[in-house]
């Protein structure tokens, strides 16, 4: 039973001091934040710090009203820990293609989700929602 201590995102109060390494990469190892589960993610340095929209991670039934969205409005950004494929992960889900070309990543145990997402036209690229994951603490 004995597993990791970790933290959700929000407890870091200088997250970017604490959970940043060199080269903005993921200073700890990062796991599913649902306590039943505690799924190993992905470890530390796997992932690089980057801001996307906040937007893609959003399930909508209006895939093709997106796609068609020409408007100019600026995009709310967030962070995410980018990895450069799917095999960068120690544990991870996909869902299937959505119109909009995203595949949703969750978690490969318990399916908690959406963490981050994949798009699949655009980037090889996963991103991993930095407030959605938990984070080891101590070494
Ligand atoms: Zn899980």
């Amino acid at each position: 039973m004995a597993k990791n201590a970790s933290v959700p995102y929000k407890q870091f109060v200088e997250s970017g001091n604490q959970l940043v390494v060199d080269d903005k990469r993921n200073a700890v190892n990062i796991y599913c934040s649902r306590p039943s589960c505690h799924s190993l993610i992905m470890r530390a340095k796997a992932g690089q710090l980057v801001e996307r929209p906040k937007s893609k991670l959003n399930i909508t039934d209006n895939d093709i009203l997106a796609i068609n969205d020409t408007s100019a409005e600026v995009e709310e950004m967030q962070q995410y820990w980018q990895l450069p494929n799917m095999m960068a992960f120690e544990n991870i889900g996909f869902s299937n293609t959505v119109a909009t070309g995203i595949k949703f990543l969750a978690c490969a145990d318990c399916d908690t989700g959406p963490l981050g997402y994949h798009d699949t036209i655009n980037e090889t690229e996963c991103y991993v929602a930095v407030d959605r994951v938990e984070y080891a603490t101590g070494t």
